[in-house]
């Protein structure tokens, strides 16, 4: 008799595992046929190390990695006896992302996911993209590394995810515009004089997705659809005057591409990240997922409007940075980086943080460009320095 021959497990490692990306990532993994279907070869995580171990047992992954090398023991001990391999801090990371698997899922928040994402790319793994700060400041490096690699670019931020699914590959010198939505977050009714008093605490309750902190706030000062525009210019690869951002309050449509027939196809559906992560693993098949169904009886309308760059100025600063090109992108992320930081540390006001970045972007205006990653991390640094520079001034 000849034995059934098992279909061989899709190998996945997850960047960032226990955030709000890595853990909905797991759910769909689990609903999808956990542990029978799927083998894990690396999870990364940082500080919540129980959370971490538990989800390097469940799934039995090879490699458990935290980004704190004080966190290292902590890890080695909890894991004594699994099998499981314990690592930590940057090179470990890195490690995380060479382990050999069939599509890694970037999910690590800010630019510490570049190095190991990029460790994956050249590793010629598909790539499930979350982590858009990789595109936002190293855009053509990473494009380039993904076609040298060979491996797949599949988006994961939903709005990129929904283009991805409506966007005809044999089309792509037809596509016109492409129409990021944006749900314009908290304060999209407010007026200036009441988001200059709101706090972190305000800034971070998202009316429609559950996502990180840092992303929540990004989408109430709408850096986060800033950093979209530049990552949507370098996976569509579209020019900055055909990208435009439309406020959907409702976040039912993720986003949609206009055709030069005057056509504009659109993806719909609940907001669930599990939606955009469980297309991105399932590619190019679709299959069942545990998310919601659209009732459009109960949902009834659809609302857009144009956004306001006056409340919002970091869509222009998005469009600045896209003209300017180099090292503009990851010099926009790192001055919002540190300004975020200041805003939720209660050092500077919710308006502030546009204007910091501006300053910090005319700063450094030097017409630089990217040759390799430790010139990104680089701009990232100095873009930092000179942020906190700025505040120091204007304090
Ligand atoms: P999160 O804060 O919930 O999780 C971040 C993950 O990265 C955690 O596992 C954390 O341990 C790890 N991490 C944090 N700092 C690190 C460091 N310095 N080095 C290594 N690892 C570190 O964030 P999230 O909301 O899951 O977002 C992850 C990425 O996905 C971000 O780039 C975000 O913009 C993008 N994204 C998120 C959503 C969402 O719904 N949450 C939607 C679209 C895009
Ligand atoms: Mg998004």
């Amino acid at each position: 008799m000849i034995n059934p021959v098992r279909p061989a497990k899709r190998r996945i490692s997850i960047l960032g595992s226990t955030g709000s990306i890595g853990r909905n990532t797991l759910d769909v993994m689990s609903h999808l046929g956990d542990r029978e279907a799927f083998e894990v070869p690396a999870i990364t995580g940082k500080d919540n190390i129980d959370l971490l171990v538990r989800q390097a047992r469940q799934t039995g992954a090879g490699f458990a990695v935290t980004a704190d090398p004080e966190r290292y023991n902590d890890l080695k001990s909890a894991l004594a006896g699994t099998g499981i391999e314990a690592g930590a801090g940057p090179a470990a990371l890195i490690e995380a992302g060479l382990r050999d698997t069939d599509l890694l899922l970037a999910g690590i928040v800010g630019i510490a996911g570049l190095a190991p994402t990029l460790a994956a790319v050249a590793g010629g793994a598909d790539i499930a993209l979350a982590n858009k700060e990789c595109l936002v400041s190293a855009g053509d490096l990473f494009t380039s590394a993904m076609a040298k690699g060979g491996g797949k670019l599949l988006p994961v931020d939903s709005e990129h995810n929904a283009i991805f699914q409506v966007l005809e590959e044999n089309q792509r010198q037809a596509v016109e515009r492409i129409i990021l939505t944006a749900s314009g977050g908290p304060f999209r009714d407010h007026t200036r004089e009441q988001m200059a008093a709101v706090t972190p605490e305000l800034a971070a309750a998202h009316p429609n997705w559950s996502m990180g902190v840092k992303i929540s706030i990004d989408s109430a000062s709408m850096f986060n659809k800033a950093l979209e525009m530049i990552e949507a210019r370098h996976l569509f690869d579209v020019r900055p005057d055909q990208i435009e951002v439309i406020i959907h309050p409702q976040s039912i449509i993720h986003s949609m591409v206009g055709y030069c027939d005057g056509s504009v196809l659109a993806q719909l559906g609940v907001p669930d990240m599990r939606h955009a992560i469980g297309y991105a693993i399932s590619h190019p098949r679709r299959r069942n997922l545990p998310v919601e169904r659209l009732d459009f009886a109960k949902l009834a309308r659809l609302d857009f409007t144009a956004p306001d760059e006056i409340r919002f100025p970091s869509l222009a600063l998005a469009r600045t940075a896209m003209q300017r090109g180099g090292l503009q992108g990851a010099i926009l992320n790192g001055a919002k980086e540190a300004a975020l930081e200041a805003f939720i540390a209660g050092q500077i006001g919710f308006l502030d943080m546009a204007d910091i970045v501006a300053a910090t972007m005319d700063r450094l205006d030097d017409g630089r460009a990217a040759h390799s990653i430790e010139d990104v991390y680089a701009a990232d640094r100095e873009a930092r320095a000179v942020a906190v520079a700025v505040m120091r001034e204007s304090a």
